[in-house]
């Protein structure tokens, strides 16, 4: 059971040194080492920090350090901080290490056993400060807000070394920010619901605002904006944006949507596209309807299609994410997904590795019970942090693996060349054998460069080795 966690243990702090260690945000200057810094720092503790996607290790920082807690807000960057935490322990075993955020109660075996001695999802900032001042949190999910605090940055790796937004031949520095966190749907492949259970948390309008400041005058020109979905709370978004628009009229952004959210609220686009929107990502999954039943994700291919249609008319692009490969894919349904990637000309709008994308289960998943799910479950992989399951088709795995190499060895490719080939591989091993559509025959984007970020959206997948390398050398 977990242990309660309160402001309590925030009373007669002894200073501590705190190392934060980040492995992967997105290609972001994180948000959860700059959250967790404002905290402790507000309460007097020393920090350190260190984001791994960036910057080497320091092994003197473990020497310094009283306390080390480790960012993961997806999966990847468990996996990562894993491997961190392992070199951690074996320099100074007795090091107290905590896992925070949205992936950090995934794994049953890997946490609150070894390596680590606690973790905290959700609301985790008021819990890393109750631990680092010595309360045991054990295992436990926070979802009461913490005081607003604004993100200190300062100290964190400059803007320049992250992500940028690629656009009109430009490259801009880009700033992460959240409005919320949590999410008010329950799509069961999706780790929110296991942590926030249908919970949005917003975040304090001010604050929001004060650190798209502070991202402007370090070199910023857009905003990704990290919240699951930024429609859940519509009221606050609109506010959000309202005022950061007219603090800064040039500032662009970009934000995450889903589907039903976007055709619930026509009337809010014009809106966005006015104060900057550029595009949105929108966790598309599949073009069967099928498996979006079983994935519970409240849309359809055809509303999918809706909302690209409505979008472009306020000259908003989507990023779909796309969730290929699942124990109900056939190969003939990648084929439909190409299709349809083809009729809505969103060739340039996806990043090649999602098409390599394959269903996680972590622990708790809200799929693990479904009766669809049964006959494909394996046993619980600790390494993975994840249950096995298998295709009834090995071809369809077989074909998941090869376009994982496939993308892969092509990084440095531009997207198109490297869709056509993603596009010959599946059809080649298909038995449908209609002909390609017409590029945007249903819808077409605008000509020329698609504004998108440099950095592959990549979150709740196997990280793949190359991301894996960087700790491993
Ligand atoms: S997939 Fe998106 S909409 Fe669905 S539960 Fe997760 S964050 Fe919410």
């Amino acid at each position: 059971m977990p242990r309660p966690v309160g402001l309590s243990g925030t009373t007669n702090l002894a200073l501590v040194r705190v190392l934060l260690v980040s492995t992967y945000e997105l290609g972001n200057q994180p948000l959860g080492l700059s959250k967790p810094m404002a905290a402790l720092e507000a309460v007097g503790h020393q920090v350190r920090c260190v984001d791994v996607a960036v910057d080497p290790i320091d092994v003197t920082d473990f020497d310094w350090a009283d306390r080390v807690a480790f960012s993961v807000p997806m999966h990847t960057a468990m996996r990562l901080a894993l491997q961190v935490a392992e070199s951690v322990r074996a320099r100074r075993p007795d090091l107290p290490l905590c896992f925070y955020g949205l992936y950090a109660t995934v794994s049953r075996d890997l946490t609150v056993t070894s390596p680590a001695d606690a973790v905290i999802a959700g609301e985790y900032e008021t819990g890393l400060v109750a631990w680092v001042g010595g309360v045991d949190p054990g295992r436990a999910i926070q979802l009461a807000r913490g005081p607003a605090l604004l993100p200190a940055r300062s100290r964190l790796p400059t803007l320049d070394r992250y992500t940028r937004l690629a656009v009109a031949g430009e490259e801009w520095l880009v700033g992460s920010v959240e409005a919320s966190r949590g999410c008010s749907h329950r799509c069961r492949h999706c780790p929110v619901p296991v942590v926030y259970d249908g919970r949005v948390r917003p975040v304090d309008e001010a604050t929001v605002v004060a650190d798209a400041d502070q991202l402007v005058v370090a070199g910023a020109r857009h905003l990704t904006f990290a919240d699951p979905d930024f429609l859940n709370t519509p009221p606050h978004s609109r506010r959000v944006i309202a005022a950061i628009h007219t603090r800064h009229p040039g500032l662009t952004f970009d934000c995450t949507v889903k589907v039903e959210h976007v055709l619930r609220h026509p009337d809010i686009w014009s809106e966005l596209a006015g104060a900057g929107c550029l595009f949105i990502v929108s966790a598309f999954e599949s073009v069967d309807n099928v498996i979006l039943e079983h994935l519970d994700k409240g849309h359809t291919v055809a509303e999918a299609s809706e909302a690209i249609i409505l979008l472009r008319r306020h000259d908003i692009e989507v990023r779909p994410s796309w969730l290929p490969f699942t124990p109900w894919t056939t190969i003939d349904g990648l084929v439909d997904l190409l299709d349809f990637v083809i009729a809505h000309d969103l060739v340039p709008n996806v990043d090649p590795v999602q098409y390599t994308v394959r269903l996680l289960l972590p622990e708790e998943s809200l799929l693990l019970d479904r009766p669809e799910m049964a006959p494909h479950l394996g046993r619980y992989d600790a390494a993975r942090l994840g249950w096995a399951w298998s295709h009834p088709d090995g071809e369809v795995d077989q074909l998941q693996q090869d376009l994982a190499a496939l993308v892969e060895a092509r990084v440095d490719q531009p997207a198109d060349l490297t869709f056509a080939e993603i596009d010959a591989l599946i059809r080649s091993r298909a038995t449908t054998g209609r002909p390609r559509p017409v590029n945007g025959s249903v819808s077409s984007g605008p000509p020329g460069q698609r504004a998108r970020l440099t950095e592959s959206w990549f979150c709740c997948s196997e990280p793949t080795e190359a991301q894996l390398a960087p700790l491993t050398r």
